[in-house]
């Protein structure tokens, strides 16, 4: 089978050909940096690095070219820098940090590139220059705006009717627009707002505008493959097309589009209005990355997923099988070529139920071999494993790292030390009573000749 993804745009799954297999090129749309993220951000993020490592797979490491930006200017970090006090650049910076740290724990590779839309303003105040030369952008009380008259494919992504579009005010209707869905290049600030000197006056550019002008300046300006949740297809992808194609004679802003479905909590969608917003800074204080990982691994990707406490039980439940078997093996950070039933599941549309299926067939036939045959199964488990981003621990870590519930490792090892206090002493009620606590807790002792070990059960 040939490598192939559900292109947003055609509506159907497509053979994926690069234009150029010595650089092939991905953009994902990233996160504004004024707050935590939620874990409907990490999915499309998880996603789509399992996007990247397949194409590694196939076309190279060298070869693969990914860029996901940071909005670092917005209204709504403008807004939590008056409320906070903080600088707009500390704002940023922290939540910019704090992003990478966390996809860290979720064992996603860094992109090549991480632009940041306050690095391109000269590059954006040009591409609206062309856009107004080209009568495909105008001014309005200090504004610029787009007119999507004048792009004949608006709505081809989405299917958006343009009259519907305007009926159900899903635009803003403003007096300074010629056509209620007309969309902000550029928007004036005022005196206590940050802002850029442009030909229009001082102010800052659009969200849109501000991805088209970084896929161009760091990949260029037809890309392979454009990435990003669901919610991003209408008005935001919508507008990075129209602009990009008008500004460019036509050419196409990406060849393929791909976007990852919702993720729900029980049957609502995750909302902050609603208020039941998962953080994952605040889910990995109880979880490993990996669990976290597998749970949104486990559904295929343009699904939607249903975000439960159940779904952390049984990927946490799940990984522990695997690395009970990776134990019976020496730990090693390489890892051989993935088996082809592997491969083959992710190349069909990143088809991760399928692969999961395969993990498990490897893990069922290694746990009934024996020998040398056993070892080599469980080396082939690992592969498969590390080819989708899970098995990075070695299984001695696993077992003592976070639980979900439970005491932590520091009370345990605290717990550990009294113990062998108690023991020294001959209070061996004492001991025993510790060893009785901690294993009502799921926590096993094994003493061995150098001093007690201990792994979660
Ligand atoms: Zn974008």
């Amino acid at each position: 089978m040939t490598l192939q993804f559900y292109d947003t745009m055609a509506r159907e799954k497509r053979a994926f050909e690069p234009a150029d297999p010595t650089r092939v090129t991905m953009y994902v749309c990233g996160p504004t940096v004024y707050n935590y993220t939620h874990i409907g951000n990490a999915r499309s993020a998880i996603v789509f690095d399992l996007l990247y490592r397949v194409l590694r797979h196939h076309f190279g490491e060298a070869h693969v070219v990914y860029a996901r930006n940071f909005t670092d200017i917005d209204d709504k970090i403008i807004k939590a820098s008056k409320e906070t006090g903080a600088a707009i650049a500390d704002i940023t910076n922290k939540f910019a940090d704090i992003y990478r740290a966390e996809l860290q724990d979720l064992n996603a590779l860094s992109p090549g590139f991480e632009p940041r839309a306050t690095d391109h303003i000269p590059e954006m105040i040009e591409l609206v220059e062309t856009l107004i030369k080209q009568g495909a952008a105008y001014e309005g009380e200090g504004h610029v705006l787009f007119s999507i008259e004048a792009f004949d494919d608006y709505g081809r992504l989405s299917g958006v009717d343009r009259d519907e579009m305007i009926a159900g005010a899903r635009v803003e209707v403003a007096p300074y627009k010629k056509n209620p869905a007309d969309f902000v290049l550029w928007k004036p600030s005022k005196d206590d707002e940050p802002g850029w000197d442009a030909p229009w006056g001082r102010g800052r550019p659009g969200w849109h505008l501000e991805c088209s002008v970084m896929i161009e300046k760091q990949l260029g300006r037809t890309i392979d493959i454009h990435c990003g949740g669901q919610d991003l297809r209408f008005p935001h992808h919508e507008n990075e097309i129209a602009q990009s194609a008008c500004a460019h004679q036509g050419a196409p802003l990406a060849r393929y589009w791909l976007h990852n479905g919702f993720l729900r909590m029980g049957s609502d969608k995750m909302s902050k209005s609603i208020g039941n917003v998962v953080l994952t800074h605040e889910l990995l204080q109880d979880w490993p990355g990996e669990v976290i990982r597998w749970a949104l691994l486990s559904a295929h990707y343009r699904q939607p997923l249903e975000w439960t406490d159940e779904l952390l039980r049984q990927s946490k439940r799940q990984l522990d099988r695997f690395y009970r078997l990776l134990e019976e093996i020496e730990f090693s950070d390489e890892a051989g070529a993935p088996p082809a039933s592997i491969v083959l599941a992710l190349d069909d549309d990143l088809n991760t139920p399928e692969a999961f299926a395969g993990l498990h067939e490897i893990r069922d036939i290694a746990s009934q071999l024996d020998g040398e045959a056993r070892k080599n199964a469980i080396a082939r488990l690992r592969s498969a494993g590390r080819y989708l981003g899970f098995f990075a621990h070695r299984p001695g870590d696993w077992f003592k790292g976070a639980a979900g519930e439970g005491p932590t490792e520091m009370e345990i090892e605290a717990l550990l030390q009294e113990r062998a206090n108690a023991r020294k002493t001959r209070d061996f009620a004492r001991s025993d009573q510790i060893r009785d606590d901690l294993a009502a807790k799921g926590i096993i002792i094994e003493d061995g000749a150098d001093g007690a070990r201990w792994r979660r059960e």
